[in-house]
């Protein structure tokens, strides 16, 4: 069995195209190109040249010492936090533009809630002097101030979504009636491993270089390639697929997936999809998502804005209905210590959607023998607010 997507762009019964027929030649025009381009010398190339001296690749593989004390196993932390502007999404926003380019785009859209992915897009639209238009709920936008003001400065125009309930599901609405008003000359950058095949292959394999990296990193400093546990955070599941990658395949590698319970899996208020989801259509793929009975999309909720999101990616979908993948779901409180507490013993604050990953290890024992590579999703100064707030710093 294979956990990785197959010809048809499923991951077992996840995943799919689900999109209306207007968007078809542009989902086409990507699924046809997408390996071609990408598997090209020249592309791979431009690729790692701009990981490594623009995004600052490889990221370090760290032997958190004090942390691996307090529970009595062995943790290493791979550090996205330290790629250029504080996490992971950027990995994937370079591959994308490299690829708009050589289909010979001349305008980048995305959609963006917290503004995170929104950054990391106008980010490398700025990098290539490419046009940028960022699709953004009104409601997100008063709520994300520094974020917008960031994509400003970069040169995107943020465009507000003033439709629904004027989130994120209205400002992929958006940003989807763009490009079917703009099918030949943009590109439409999706910022996790979500949305109709070939996104969540296409950005799964962009930040697959997690794995990569870990696979080498930890040969030299453990003589084996394998950790005995990977764990991530999943929102839409990008970072997790980044740092699972090379690991799918392999049962020697356990694979950890850290969900957002929000106030508690059953209080109503909460982003654990595994959990509260079925399967059902959002944003062109067949997943897990969280869903009344007569199919309405529920909101979610979490304290950290990167994993408030109401479904998962189709190949996470798989993971948990297969079992493959172990889905643990840790609450706001609970990730908020855990933020604290990887900040005081090893000097690194992380992002909240990191935190919940962090907060396992109070939950689930590990032998002392055990490596787990954590995957550092992100960088906590995004998140100072909500610290300084939640602990009245
Ligand atoms: C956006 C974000 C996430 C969640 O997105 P995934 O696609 O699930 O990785 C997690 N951590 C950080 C720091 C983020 O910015």
């Amino acid at each position: 069995m294979s956990y990785n997507v197959n010809d048809n762009g499923y991951y077992g019964e996840f995943g799919g195209a689900y999109i209306p027929e207007m968007l078809y030649p542009n989902v086409e025009e990507l699924r046809k190109n997408y390996l071609k381009i990408t598997s090209e010398d020249s592309f791979k190339r431009e690729f790692d040249a701009l990981l490594q001296d623009y995004v600052g690749r490889p990221t370090p593989l760290y032997f958190a010492q004090r942390f691996s004390e307090k529970y009595k196993t062995r943790v290493y932390l791979k550090r996205e936090d330290l790629c250029h502007t504080g996490a992971h999404k950027v990995n994937n926003t370079i591959g994308q533009i490299l690829l708009a380019r050589r289909l010979g785009k001349k305008r980048i859209i995305a959609e963006t809630g917290a503004g995170q992915h929104g950054v990391a897009t106008a980010t490398v639209c700025a990098l290539m002097g490419i046009e940028c238009v960022v699709y953004m709920g009104e409601i997100d936008i008063k709520r994300q101030a520094p974020n917008v003001a960031r994509m400003k400065m970069l040169g995107a125009t943020v465009v507000p979504a003033l439709s629904g309930s004027r989130t994120l599901k209205d400002a992929t609405n958006e940003a989807i009636r763009d490009w079917i008003n703009n099918p030949t000359d943009t590109h439409y950058i999706i910022g996790s491993v979500v949305g109709p095949h070939p996104y969540p292959d296409m950005v799964a394999r962009f930040q697959s270089v997690i794995s990569e990296e870990i696979m080498q990193q930890l040969k030299l400093k453990e003589g084996r390639e394998n950790p005995d546990y990977v764990v991530a955070c999943v929102g839409g599941g990008s970072n997790a697929a980044g740092a699972y990658y090379h690991y799918l395949d392999n049962p020697e590698v356990g694979i950890i997936a850290v969900e957002a319970a929000g106030k508690g899996v059953h209080t109503g208020e909460s982003a654990a999809t595994s959990v509260l989801g079925k399967a059902g259509i959002i944003h062109g793929s067949k997943t897990l998502l969280m869903q009344t009975t007569d199919g309405q999309i529920t909101e979610p909720y979490s304290i950290s804005a990167g994993l408030d999101y109401p479904g998962v990616g189709p190949m996470h979908a798989h993971l948990y209905t297969s079992g493959r993948g172990e889905f643990i779901s840790i609450t706001d409180e609970d990730a908020m210590k855990a933020g604290i507490e990887l900040s005081q013993l090893e000097g690194i604050i992380p992002a909240i959607e990191t935190s919940h990953a962090l907060a396992i290890f109070e939950k689930r024992p590990f032998n002392p023998e055990d490596i787990i590579v954590v995957n550092l999703s992100g960088r906590g100064d995004k998140d100072l607010d909500t610290y300084i707030e939640y602990f009245k710093l």
